[in-house]
Formats: structure tokens, sequence, C-alpha cells
């Protein structure tokens, strides 16, 4: 069965005090995602709204942040030795490990039995433009490592790799860093994409991830690019705004290439400079991964990322009970208008 991208518009009526209460007639554009039926709206007022309510970054701020954390953080290089933790030495003999500049450490207050970090830089901040592919590439491999290592000694399934930057992403540190996590059962998102794919592959006799990219390349509307076998789109049924995914034929982390990692950093530093040209600078990013040693034929491992509100004195979060206690998503921006101006920007920048 082809995929169905279900989508429906109604009208909202209100007496605006905007237009002096004349009648106000704005869209609301529901959809619902393809695999996982999920909601998300994409109400026309929304990006009058947003700009109104999520300000501008304000740089002063943010230089008096980044002055006042850089003086006690223990990610900055000359406190990374005396006030980060160690591994134990079955994982790494030396307690940590380096790749270029990214250095991985356990994390000080562990969420599993294997959590870790990456710090990513040896700058305190990084401006998105700053995030190069080869400062992603190491904190990425770095990651892997970690991952093969404990897989290694404990045949662990559930594997999580993300990052958070700045303090609206939820990160309660400045200094740019990736965090991985694994365990014995699966996240609750990424037990849906497993269960869903399942179901899919089942009902259809056929991997929904690769029918879903021969659909969107077909429509291109919501299609952006492929990076030596990353499928890069905007989803139809966002999970958050500027919502952007990479989607593999892999299963899972461990199946992962050095090549792949580079064309993941290579693509993520592209999208870290496009949403500093929309004047942004926090975003939350994670990859979603099968479990760790299985080649499984009903799942692509897959990436997502999407911006988070800027720093500002009057700080609202996008975080409020819709998308955190309803598992629904307000998006501002419509994806097929995010692909194009995405795709106007990789044309300015000479990508290809
Ligand atoms: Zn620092």
């Amino acid at each position: 069965m082809p995929i169905h991208f279900e989508k429906k518009i109604k009208v909202a009526k209100l007496h605006s005090p905007l237009i002096n209460f004349e009648l106000d007639e704005q869209e609301v554009e529901y959809r619902i995602d393809p695999l996982l039926g999920h909601l998300s709206l994409c109400p026309s007022s929304q990006k009058k709204k947003i700009s109104r309510v999520h300000k501008k970054l304000d740089n002063e701020l943010l230089d008096d942040i980044c002055a006042k954390t850089k003086k006690n953080c223990f990610f900055c290089p000359e406190k990374i030795d005396s006030a980060t933790p160690k591994f134990t030495a079955d994982i790494f003999p030396d307690g940590r490990l380096k790749v270029g500049e990214a250095v991985i450490i356990p994390n000080l207050f562990p969420y599993l039995e294997h959590s870790a970090v990456v710090i990513l830089s040896r700058s305190h901040f990084l401006s998105l433009e700053n995030y190069s592919s080869e400062l992603l590439f190491d904190a990425l491999k770095a990651a892997l490592i970690y991952l093969k290592r404990i897989y290694e000694i404990d045949k662990v399934k559930y594997a999580v790799l993300g990052a958070n930057y700045l303090f609206p992403s939820g990160s309660s540190l400045v200094h740019p860093h990736l965090q991985i996590t694994a365990g014995e059962y699966p996240f609750c998102y990424s037990k849906l994409l497993l269960d869903n794919s399942k179901r899919y592959y089942e009902e259809n006799k056929v991997n929904f991830w690769s029918e879903l990219i021969k659909t969107e390349k077909i429509s291109s509307e919501r299609y952006i690019s492929e990076t030596e076998g990353i499928h890069w789109l905007i989803p139809f049924a966002p999970i958050g705004n500027f919502n952007i995914q990479g989607i593999i034929n892999k299963s899972n982390f461990l199946e992962l290439s050095e090549n792949d990692l580079k064309n993941f950093a290579r693509f993520i530093a592209i999208i870290l400079k496009f949403y500093k040209r929309q004047k942004q600078s926090s975003f939350n990013f994670v990859f979603y991964s099968g479990p760790l040693g299985e080649e499984l034929d009903d799942y692509w491992l897959n990436f997502s990322i999407i911006r988070r509100p800027n720093i500002n004195k009057v700080y609202i979060n996008d975080m409020w009970f819709i998308p955190r206690l309803m598992y629904g998503n307000i998006i501002s921006q419509r994806p097929e208008e995010l692909a194009k101006i995405f795709k106007e920007y990789l044309i300015k920048i000479g990508f290809h």
C-alpha cells in the first residue's frame, strides 16, 4: 500500500482586536504522521505568533552567559583532566578517549548504566556556523568507538546519541557536547519507530523507509538531497520547528562506517549554518538506532534535528503541554516551505 500523507485544512473564526474586531478567518492544517500517526499542526497564524513570542537572539546576554559560565566550566581544556570523571579500565584503560578535539568521558550523573558525554570542542562556545564538519566527525567517531566498546563488554541493545545546545534546548552547560546513553530498554519514541516499522513491513512486505524515500523523491516537495547513501528530507508531520531528517539504509549504530559518520557530520554542519542564517542559535538532535547488533529488514537508522528558541532575557520555552504532555506538534512553517528555503540556501552555498 502506498504511503498515505493525510492532511486536512480547517478554518478557525474569531473577531480579532488586531483588525478592529473584524472577522478573522485563520487556516489550521492537520497533518498525520504516516508511520506513527502523531498529529502535527501547521496553523497559519503560527509564524506571526512565534516571531512575537520567541525573540531574537540577545547577543549581549549570550556574551555575558558565556563569560560567566566559562570560569567554572569543567569541559574547557584547562579543567578536563582535573574535574571530569574517568571510565573504568575495562572500557578505556586510560580513563578517557580523545579523537581530534573531541574527548569522551562518562556522564558524572548517569541516566542509564552506560552514559557518556563527548566534549566536542576546545572552545567554550560555538556559534552555529563554527560547528565544523571536522569537529562533528571527531565527536561522532568518539561516540561510535564508545558504543562499540560497551557492546563488546555488555551486549547492550538500546543506544541513543543526541545533542542539546544552549539552555533553551535543555542543556545545563554552554560548552558544546554530545550525549550517549545505552541500556536494556528503548525509549518510547524509538520503540514506536521500531514497532511501527515492523508492522508496516509485515503488512506491506516492503520497508517503510525505502518506500518513504521513493515516494518523497517523486514528489520532491520535501526531499532535499542524498549524501552518499544518506537521504535528507523535511518530514511531512514534523516533531519540532525546522525539523530536518536524515535516513540511511543501516539498522543500527554498529553498522555505520567512518564514511557514513563523515557524511552525517558534513550535512549536520550545513544544517547548523542554515539555522544560523535563519538567526537561530539553539538546537536538539538525535539519532534513532535499531537495537545494537541486530540487522533488521524493516528498519533504517535515522537522524532528526530541530531548532529551539533563542536565548533571551524574557525567555519563553516552546515545550508547553501540547508537545510535552500530548506528544502533539505545533509547527510555525509548513514543511514544503522549509524545504524550499533550505534548497535555495544549498544552491546559494554551492552544495551538491
Ligand atoms: Zn567550557
